[in-house]
């Protein structure tokens, strides 16, 4: 199978220019001016941009979660991403104290294997650091491919490592060439103001929010920083959303440490005025919490200041229903919203439209700084000969709106309802193959590839 995708505007991380693309099976094989190859498809791409597939760094598909699960599995899930010009997403896989990392990975496969329509990674959250844990991380990085391994400064009793773990697994990992990711949060001073705050029958969503105030990132992120600085480790903190935490990131680059930072769209576009609406509010329950317009503007900056690398989506799903567990209690709201597959237009349109960003740089943070990191490049994340063909064919014109009733998420809501959006991904190829094309989908269960990281090796 061959495709041709002729006259459109390629958008890489480095370049800008008009040419054609000649896929061949699943790679890129040729790119040039007016090329003269027979191919079995011809795309007309005059007057559409043409950006590398979309990597979402940060997803929980299936993840169980308060005895329910996020409402997306590997199947709608990835889905979902493909119809909003995502390709590959990477999953957390979370290890259960007392249980091997094998036994997590074996959970987690078992649910993605088959069932996925995009390509696929995993990081792993590791909940229960202990020698029998310390003997499987070079397995996970050197054989599963497996190379970032994630840990919770927050979740005490459930998910947290204490910091004398922290530094063993930070150590252990940075042996073998991985890198530790961080959930940065101050789980003791959250758990405090959660525990004032139902005392004094403050219950509403609202509580939520005022339970993790901006210091309780941004210590955490400073603690989390000035330990990979001591053991040396390449560090990535998710979903950062405020300016304390980013000062800690901008401190830690003057003395010249690998850390990268991520963030997401509901954080660049959404602020804590969305807690003001009762229960309503649940939707946008997430931990951290969406912040004020002063953060959004820190992040768009920190994003230009190189300080923040990707921007991922943290897409963990749930109904309405699941929602209400909390109605009368905002510490048993499910936390998470739905996100997967509008990064890439909100991106487009809230970014570059609005002169936030550049194209280029959008390629960046939406793609190629993941697979960077991530130990995928330069198989993924540009446009190049002998890279996959993953391509988003993009209409930087055309205007559609975001509802729930329209996408493909398994969410009954859309934390963006309404919104206007100008740019819409309207061809999506994966591994060569046409995934999405006009709103219609051509790949089934199954097409989505598991890739095997390499190590992180540090070329941002
Ligand atoms: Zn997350």
């Amino acid at each position: 199978m061959s495709i041709l995708i002729k006259n459109g505007r390629i958008i890489t991380a480095a370049d800008d220019y008009v040419a054609d693309i000649f896929i061949e099976n699943d790679k890129i094989t040729t790119i040039g001016k007016s090329l003269a190859v027979k191919a079995d498809k011809v795309i007309d791409a005059q007057n559409k941009i043409i950006f590398p597939g979309g990597i979402d760094p940060h997803v929980h598909l299936a993840m169980p979660f308060m005895g329910t699960a996020s409402s997306d599995n590997f199947e709608t899930g990835t889905r979902a991403a493909l119809f909003g010009g995502t390709t590959t997403v990477i999953d957390f896989i979370i290890q259960k104290k007392g249980n091997t990392l094998k036994s997590a990975l074996e959970e987690w496969r078992g649910r993605a294997d088959g069932n996925t329509l995009g390509d696929y990674g995993f990081h792993f959250a590791v909940t229960d650091f202990n020698d029998n844990t310390k003997a499987e991380i070079k397995d996970m990085i050197e054989k599963e491919g497996i190379s970032s391994f994630k840990a919770f400064m927050a979740y005490k009793g459930s998910l947290m490592i204490d910091d004398m773990q922290m530094m063993e697994l930070m150590n252990e990992i940075n042996k073998f060439g991985g890198l530790v990711s961080v959930h940065a949060t101050n789980g003791g001073m959250i758990d405090y103001f959660v525990t004032k705050h139902k005392s004094e029958g403050k219950l509403s969503p609202l509580y939520h929010y005022l339970s993790q105030p901006e210091i309780t990132e941004s210590e955490a992120t400073g603690r989390f920083n000035d330990m990979a600085n001591q053991t040396g480790v390449t560090a990535y903190v998710v979903h950062l959303t405020c300016e304390g935490a980013l000062n800690h990131i901008r401190e830690a680059t003057k003395r010249n440490q690998k850390v990268y930072a991520e963030t997401c769209p509901q954080y660049l576009l959404l602020d804590a005025s969305l807690y003001d609406k009762g229960f309503e509010s649940a939707k946008w329950v997430m931990s951290p919490p969406l912040r004020e317009k002063k953060d959004q503007a820190a992040l768009w900056a920190g994003i230009n200041q190189g300080l923040i690398q990707t921007v991922a989506t943290d897409h963990c799903p749930f109904l309405l229903e699941e929602k209400k567990m909390g109605e009368k209690d905002f510490s048993k709201i499910p936390n998470g919203a739905p996100g997967i597959e509008h990064r890439i237009e909100l991106l487009f349109s809230e970014g570059v439209n609005k002169g936030r960003i550049t194209a280029n740089k959008f390629a960046e943070i939406t793609s190629t700084n993941s697979a960077k990191i991530f130990g995928m490049y330069p198989q993924k994340g540009t446009i190049a000969i002998g890279s996959d063909a993953d391509i988003v064919i993009f209409d930087p014109n055309e205007k559609h709106s975001i509802s729930a009733k329209t996408h493909h998420m398994n969410c009954d809501y859309s934390s963006y309802e309404g919104w206007e959006v100008t740019g819409k991904c309207k061809t999506i190829i994966l591994r060569g193959k046409i995934a999405v094309d006009d709103n219609k989908l051509f790949v089934e269960k199954g097409y989505g590839k598991y890739i095997k990281r390499g190590k992180c090796p540090n070329i941002i």
